[in-house]
């Protein structure tokens, strides 16, 4: 007789865990596509997608086989060994993006830790020991290790952890003099996000993103674009620099690309990779054969025309409806953002106040996001159903009204 599960509940967290996170009231046991049922057994429509991680909703059922297949096949076997699901998912990234090489891990955060190690080391080796400049954007967003947390340029999750990484220079996003003051021969990589996600959900302007392309080949500095929560098809494309023709040196994804399993990848050209040789990088779990198999399910799905397709006709749908609701209620002045990745701006009047909305949207059974305080962030499934969209939104306006009237 197998142990039957310890009770457990929402109380057991401010105990037994690291107190890093303040996660909702409710437990989430059980999802399937965008609902997911709590403890007590009540139903949620989920507008978050785990941020912009459930691609394709809860327990779809091609990643459940990818899944289940490859847990009775090969679970890990090191990188002493390489291993058939990762093949395959490098062949199928490569084949579908500028990139000619993957490296896999774990998270976003080691991504990018590769991708700065990758573009430090390419900096020494060609330009010298000076070259090691990284330029970043104030208020970005690159995971939490040390050296990614000094790109991100947030000192609140940045300071009170000793010395950091040097050779960082921050300027403001979508400031193309900023970064031109900044870039020079001893950058050896400018980093950014198409999209900065977690400070606002605030896209980048084209001219800004061919403006860094140009001082990068001007300066012989990688590009690199963190595209942790705008890959695998969030923006109604693949990756979201596909829509604006800059083509990065590298490209860091993770949260979709598992569609829930960890995975990350760091994608780039040969003659970059080059500088990465033997033993230079690693990592026990990346590339692991369970995650490369859901990630290759994840690939095989979103790549195609009816999937991408269907994320631009849905942002339509939820646009619609925000700029009206956000009109009925004067809370919202901008709904913005590409594809499945929306920012609701609050008014002036609301400023502050995306705790209030995630917290009245809880109480009639629908999670949202926030992306800062002055943002309601919606990151859902993919092929989150137009019933699950509409229901969705009208709890939504429900939280509004109550908010409104309270
Ligand atoms: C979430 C995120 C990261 C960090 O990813 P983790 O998997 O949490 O390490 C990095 N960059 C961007 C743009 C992100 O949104």
């Amino acid at each position: 007789m197998p142990t039957p599960p310890l009770p457990v509940n929402r109380a057991d967290f401010d105990q037994v865990i690291v107190p890093t996170f303040a996660p909702a009231a409710f437990v989430p046991v059980r999802g399937e596509g965008s609902r997911v049922w709590d403890q007590s057994g009540r139903e949620l429509i989920d507008l978050t997608g785990g941020i912009a991680v459930n691609v394709l909703g809860h327990a779809h059922p091609a990643l459940v086989a990818a899944l289940t297949e490859q847990a009775g096949q090969l679970w890990h076997i090191s990188n002493v060994f390489t291993n058939e699901p990762a093949l395959r998912l490098a062949r199928k990234l490569v084949e579908a993006t500028f990139a000619e090489r993957a490296f896999f891990c774990n998270s976003g955060a080691e991504a990018n830790e590769a991708a700065f190690k990758l573009a430090r080391r390419f900096g020494h080796e060609t330009g010298g020991a000076q070259k090691h400049e990284i330029v970043a954007a104030l208020n970005s967003f690159h995971g939490r290790t040390l050296f990614t947390v000094t790109v991100g340029g947030q000192p609140k999750y940045s300071d009170g952890f000793g010395p950091k990484i040097e050779g960082i220079r921050h300027v403001p996003y979508n400031d193309l003099e900023a970064l031109k003051a900044a870039v020079s021969d001893r950058t050896c990589a400018v980093v950014l996000e198409p999209i900065q996600g977690e400070s606002g959900i605030l896209p980048a302007d084209q001219s800004y993103l061919e403006g860094a392309r140009e001082l990068c080949d001007a300066h012989s500095a990688l590009l690199i674009f963190d595209e942790v929560q705008t890959g695998v098809g969030r923006t109604g494309d693949l990756f979201a620099y596909m829509h604006t023709g800059v083509i990065p040196d590298i490209l860091t994804t993770a949260k979709s690309l598992g569609g829930g399993f960890p995975i990350g990848a760091m994608l780039t050209t040969e003659r970059i990779a080059r500088h990465f040789g033997v033993g230079t990088h690693g990592t026990t779990f990346g590339g692991n054969p369970l995650a490369c198999a859901v990630a290759g399910a994840v690939i095989d799905i979103v790549n195609t025309p009816e999937v991408l397709d269907g994320v631009r006709q849905r942002h339509q749908w939820f646009r619609e409806r925000l700029e009206r609701i956000g009109e009925r209620y004067g809370i919202f002045s901008l709904i913005r953002g590409r594809g499945l990745l929306i920012g609701c701006v609050l008014s002036d009047a609301w400023k502050g106040r995306a705790k209030d909305v995630f917290d009245a949207a809880e109480r009639e059974a629908l999670m949202v996001l926030q992306a800062g305080p002055d943002v309601v962030r919606l990151a859902p499934s993919l092929v989150i159903e137009r019933a699950d969209i509409d229901e969705g939104l009208d709890r939504l306006e429900r939280a509004i009204a109550t908010l409104v009237g309270a």
